[in-house]
């Protein structure tokens, strides 16, 4: 249940409604948004009498909300939300947030290389896996602590804030310590303890969505980090397995206005993932920001031929800088900015 206080209610009644709200059996969720102050109501609101809250001084009206998602619920926070990833990059507003970097890290030369050719094109953020998930486990497996540390180089050489994808809980320490970014990739989507323990942190938490999830189901493990007290959580649709296998995933757009009309999170969207075919790439990131997503994340490679992992998904520097310059004016075209 979410209460609307009027425009011009008093402090005095908003902590007199919050008191009645908390008797009633729930804890009460403050928004203060540029158009309306909303009383979040969190837990059972059964025991709330909403005839009642809606005849107290300064309450404009209250409305039951059926959805089972609360702090990530629109409903309960109108104003998007704006997170702050580091180093002057803020993903949700106006300006575009491009992540972009190779699928794992491979070696200094690489990411380092690479983080300066994306940085020129534009790139806000570094992405690449120093854990990865494959699927057979005689794949490469990613660099581990290796991977993170060059990571760092490449973050202290360019100033661009790294992202990069959490596995397992024990390593969420050195996480917490060296990245700016966690990622939770779409095999973990549902791994609820480890959404659970990045809900306790305070760090930017990268949601992908799982490969066969519905919006409901993503948007309810954004909630489960958001109940441990982390609200700097931001989406990324990434595609979903159907029928379809000429693509490795299809692209759900209609996800990224979905998951915008029903949450005030932000929402990227990885074209790389969803294609699986690097030709692709760039019309599906143009078609993105067209259909409203707060930024993107692409996979880059400087060899995709010799990529350790994804390659066939994987663009140039050359392939992604004349994404960005395509970018630019469309994002001017929808009233966003690059
Ligand atoms: C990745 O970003 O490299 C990755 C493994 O993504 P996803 O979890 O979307 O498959
Ligand atoms: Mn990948």
């Amino acid at each position: 249940m979410v209460v609307v206080l009027k425009r011009d209610h008093t402090e005095d009644q908003l902590r007199d409604v919050s008191k009645v709200m908390e008797q009633g059996g729930v804890k009460v969720m403050v928004s203060r948004g540029s158009e309306v102050t909303i009383l979040g109501a969190e837990g059972d609101s059964s025991g709330l009498d909403e005839e009642a809250l809606s005849q107290l001084p300064g309450v404009e009206k209250v409305m039951r909300v059926s959805e089972p998602y609360k702090k990530a619920n629109r409903k309960y926070h109108p104003d998007d939300t704006l997170v702050d990833i580091g180093r002057g990059v803020v993903v949700g507003g106006r300006k575009l947030t491009v992540i972009a970097g190779p699928c794992s890290v491979e070696s200094e030369e690489q990411i380092v290389g690479i983080a300066r050719s994306v940085k020129s094109s534009g790139a806000s953020a570094l992405r690449g896996g120093a854990y990865k998930p494959r699927t057979s486990p005689y794949s490469f497996q990613g660099m581990g602590l290796e991977g993170l540390r060059l990571l760092n180089e490449a973050r202290e050489a360019t100033g661009l804030p790294i992202v990069t994808e959490l596995m397992s809980p024990d390593q969420l320490p050195i996480f917490e310590e060296t990245v700016d970014v966690i990622q939770i990739g779409a095999r973990n989507m549902q791994n609820f303890d480890l959404l659970k323990k990045v809900g306790k942190i305070d760090k930017p938490v990268l949601l992908k969505r799982g490969l066969s999830s519905t919006i409901e189901e993503w948007l309810m493990s954004a909630e489960y980090i958001m109940a441990g007290g982390n609200d700097k959580v931001i989406l990324c649709e990434r595609g979903i397995r159907t029928f379809e296998t000429y693509t490795r995933n299809t692209l759900d757009l209609s996800a990224v206005l979905a998951v915008k009309s029903l949450s005030h999170l932000p929402v990227l969207v990885d074209p790389s993932h969803a294609c699986g075919r690097s030709w692709m790439v760039e019309k599906m990131a143009l078609a993105a920001v067209a259909a409203g997503a707060d930024g993107l994340i692409i996979e880059v490679h400087n060899d995709p031929g010799n990529a350790m992992c994804d390659g066939a998904q994987s663009v140039t520097p050359d392939q992604f800088d004349a994404l960005m310059r395509k970018l630019g004016p469309l994002a001017d075209c929808v009233g966003r900015e690059l």
